[in-house]
Order: structure tokens, then C-alpha cells, then sequence
């Protein structure tokens, strides 16, 4: 089959991202061809594009997508027309389809659009590798999630909320901190406070957080440090904002013996049992109703680059999906 794929030859900005067509091979054993009907955009897309993630070049884009099976090879259990979703590892998502292994892919529920499913499966299994794994909160805590208005910011606040967290969103705009609002969160502070750690410390009593979720990274660390409460832990989990360098310990000890991880969904989700339980707890709360999922923009896949710039120039909300 003849498929468009997104392809860069060098790292650098959007504009590195060219297009060329190539012949998918068919399904070998294990292996199913997936048909693309919806793309997830995600951040890590913007990582690997600028080289802060490397790459072999030339190389593709995209980790998450949702579609229907087309093709399956020897010993696949799924059937041509199951409903499926990826978050790679092939990074070959920014395409019409792809060749995948079967034990990369998660079936569909039926009750959950494709749409959604390329919305939020990686970005919820992250919320869901977040609050229930990394750093599981009990009711009454509080919690800090920056960028709450975002794809797994959004997630996160509900996740949280429905555990009976007590959560500090804190976003770029009015706009965003009032959608934060609308999904949990007690209070919403701006992003770029000076005293953003003095205003989550006052807004504990002076305690500060039992866990601060930072996927902004270089810009926020240091008020996710400061509004940390004591032997409260910090889950560095991105780099919005650039990443997070040069880590003093003794900081941690100074700021009250805190714990700092930091987690990727790659390794949380590398077991098929933590695959299947995840999933799993995610869909469920999407069956239910009790996860809104935003998809605030959706763009062309042929648009993809501009979908970069107005992922990193803080202009979406929620989950952006690409159409292929
Ligand atoms: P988002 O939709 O959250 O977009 C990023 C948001 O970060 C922006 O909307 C913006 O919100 C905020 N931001 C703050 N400062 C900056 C800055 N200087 N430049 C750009 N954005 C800034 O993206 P995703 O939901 O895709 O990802 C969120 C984070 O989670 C990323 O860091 C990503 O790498 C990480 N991630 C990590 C995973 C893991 O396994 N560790 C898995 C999945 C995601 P505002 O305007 O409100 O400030």
C-alpha cells in the first residue's frame, strides 16, 4: 500500500518537516496494518522534531494514532475491521498508516469514538501513570498541576479531583485557569508569577503541596521545588518549557528531604499487565463520563506544522488531533 508519511531529514523548527510517499510492506507475523483515522499531537512530537530528543535521521514523526485494522499478518488475534490505538513505539504516526506490532496496539472500546481514543490515550495513560503510580495522593492532599489546561494537564486535574485531591492548577491565560477551574481544580494560579511558590504556600496554609506535577519543566521547577511541602515528592515529567538541568541535591534537603522523580510512560507501560490495567482504568473513566476529553483543535495532518507552532506557542487547550 502507497501511504503519505511525514518525514525530517534534519532536526530543527516546524519547517523541517517534509513529506514523502512510500510503499508499506505487508503485515509479517505479529504484525497487523493499521489505517489511520485520527493522530494524536503531543509534545514529545515537538522533542523529537527539534533534536532535544534524538533521533535517527531521516527519520518519522508521531507516536499515537487511532484507526481501523486493514491487513493482519500470521498469529494476530485482532480481525481486519477491529478499532485499535497506538503510542508507538513505532514513531510513524504522522502518516495514512502504518505497520505495527499487535502487542503495541490497544483495542477500542465501542463506545469510545476513534477521535477521543487519538486523543487521550497517551496522554492519559500518563495521567494515569501520574496519580495513580508515581505519585498516588490521598483524599484531602493537595496537589500543584501546571499547565492544567493542556492535554495532560486537563486529564491530570480531573484524575486528581475524582480521587478527592485537592488540586492548585496554574496556567498562561485567565482563559485557561477558568477551564481548569470548570474540571476540579480549587484554585488556579498564573503560570508566570513571580511568586507563584508564595502563592501555593499561602494557599495551603503554609504547608505547600504533597506533590507537584511539572510537566513545564525549566520554567517551573524551581517554584514546584519551593511550593513542595515537606518529604512531599515533585514528578518532573517534561520539558514544555525547556529541560530541567544541573539539580542540586542539597536543594532537596534544604527544601525539606523531597522526593524527585522523573517518570516516562515508556517504562511505566512497558509490561503487558501495567498495559492492560492502565488502559483499562482509562477507558472506563471515559466510558463513564467521568473523564471530559477536549480535543480543542483538530488540523489537517498536512497542517501538522503548524499545529507544532501553536502547540509550543501555548495556543492550544486540551488534546489536538490530526487528520489524516
Ligand atoms: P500541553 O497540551 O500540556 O502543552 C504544553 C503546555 O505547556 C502549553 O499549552 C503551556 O500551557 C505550557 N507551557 C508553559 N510554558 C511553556 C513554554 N515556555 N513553552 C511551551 N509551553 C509552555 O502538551 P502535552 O499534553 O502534549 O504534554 C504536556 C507535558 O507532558 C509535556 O512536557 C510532555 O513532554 C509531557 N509528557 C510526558 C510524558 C512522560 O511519559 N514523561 C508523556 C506525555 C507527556 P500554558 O499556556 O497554560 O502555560
Amino acid at each position: 500500500m502507497r501511504i503519505r508519511q511525514a518525514i525530517i531529514e534534519r532536526t530543527g523548527g516546524p519547517e523541517v518537516i517534509g513529506w514523502r510517499e512510500v510503499d508499506l510492506n505487508d503485515p509479517g507475523p505479529g504484525e497487523v496494518l493499521l489505517r489511520h483515522e485520527a493522530i494524536g499531537l503531543n509534545f514529545i512530537d515537538t522533542y523529537h522534531r527539534s533534536g532535544l530528543y534524538p533521533i535517527e535521521l531521516p527519520g518519522t514523526l508521531g507516536l499515537e494514532a487511532a484507526g481501523t485494522v486493514e491487513a493482519v499478518g500470521e498469529g494476530v488475534s485482532l480481525s481486519v475491521g477491529d478499532r485499535v490505538a497506538t503510542f508507538g513505539p513505532n514513531r510513524a504516526a504522522y502518516a495514512d498508516a502504518q505497520v505495527a506490532a499487535e502487542a503495541s496496539l490497544f483495542k477500542v472500546p465501542d463506545g469510545i469514538p476513534l477521535d477521543v481514543a487519538a486523543a487521550i490515550l497517551l496522554k492519559g495513560l500518563t495521567t494515569e501513570m501520574l496519580a495513580e503510580r508515581v505519585a498516588p495522593l490521598a483524599p484531602g492532599n493537595w496537589a500543584l498541576v501546571h499547565a492544567a489546561a493542556g492535554g495532560v494537564g486537563q486529564l491530570l486535574v480531573q484524575w486528581l479531583a475524582a480521587r478527592g485531591v485537592r488540586v492548585i492548577a496554574t496556567a498562561g491565560s485567565a482563559e485557561k485557569r477558568q477551564r481548569a477551574v470548570d474540571l476540579g481544580a480549587e484554585v488556579a494560579l498564573d503560570t508566570g508569577a513571580d511568586d507563584l511558590a508564595h502563592q501555593v504556600r499561602e494557599a495551603t496554609g503554609g504547608a505547600g503541596v504533597r506533590a507537584s506535577y511539572d510537566g513545564v519543566g525549566k520554567a517551573t521547577w524551581d517554584a514546584s521545588l519551593k511550593a513542595t511541602g515537606r518529604r512531599g515528592i515533585v514528578a518532573s515529567f517534561g520539558n514544555a518549557s525547556g529541560p530541567v538541568s544541573g539539580v542540586n541535591l542539597g536543594s532537596l534537603a534544604s527544601a525539606g528531604s523531597l522526593f524527585v522523580t522523573r517518570p516516562t510512560l515508556f517504562d511505566y507501560y512497558r509490561e503487558p499487565d501495567e498495559r492492560a490495567v492502565g488502559s483499562g482504568k482509562l477507558w472506563s473513566l471515559v466510558e463513564r463520563g467521568k473523564l471530559t476529553v477536549e480535543i480543542g483543535q483538530t488540523y489537517p495532518l498536512s497542517e501538522v506544522a503548524q499545529a507544532h507552532r501553536d502547540l509550543e506557542g501555548r495556543k492550544t487547550v486540551g488534546s489536538t488531533i490530526l487528520r489524516p
